[in-house]
């Protein structure tokens, strides 16, 4: 779960969902209002699931697979992967370079 760089807070589930799915680079701690970053270590583990997720959904189209199971099993992953966020992500107190 996210802990706060700043100040150790340790956000719950829910504050933790908000702040994964909320657009914009840093995330403010709800305790200090300090910003947090995601570790770009976590962001390229969501760059890599949501390739999988894109690969997987492309095999299924390739197989035949209908649009009808296709499109509810990638809303799935998404779901899957948003729900997932707060344990696949690391917080930081400043920016890191992607590569
Ligand atoms: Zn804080």
């Amino acid at each position: 779960m996210f802990q706060c760089k700043h100040c150790g807070y340790e956000y719950t589930y829910k504050e933790a969902l908000g702040m994964a799915s909320s657009t914009g680079v840093g995330k403010r701690c709800p305790n200090c209002a300090k910003t947090n970053y995601f570790t770009a270590r976590s962001r390229k583990k969501g760059m890599f699931y949501a390739f999988i997720s894109a690969f997987v959904v492309s095999i299924l189209g390739f197989f035949d697979v209908p649009l009808t199971i296709a499109i509810p099993l990638l809303f799935a992953f998404l779901i899957g992967y948003y729900l997932a966020m707060p344990f696949l992500f690391e917080l930081s107190d400043h920016e890191e370079p992607l590569w």
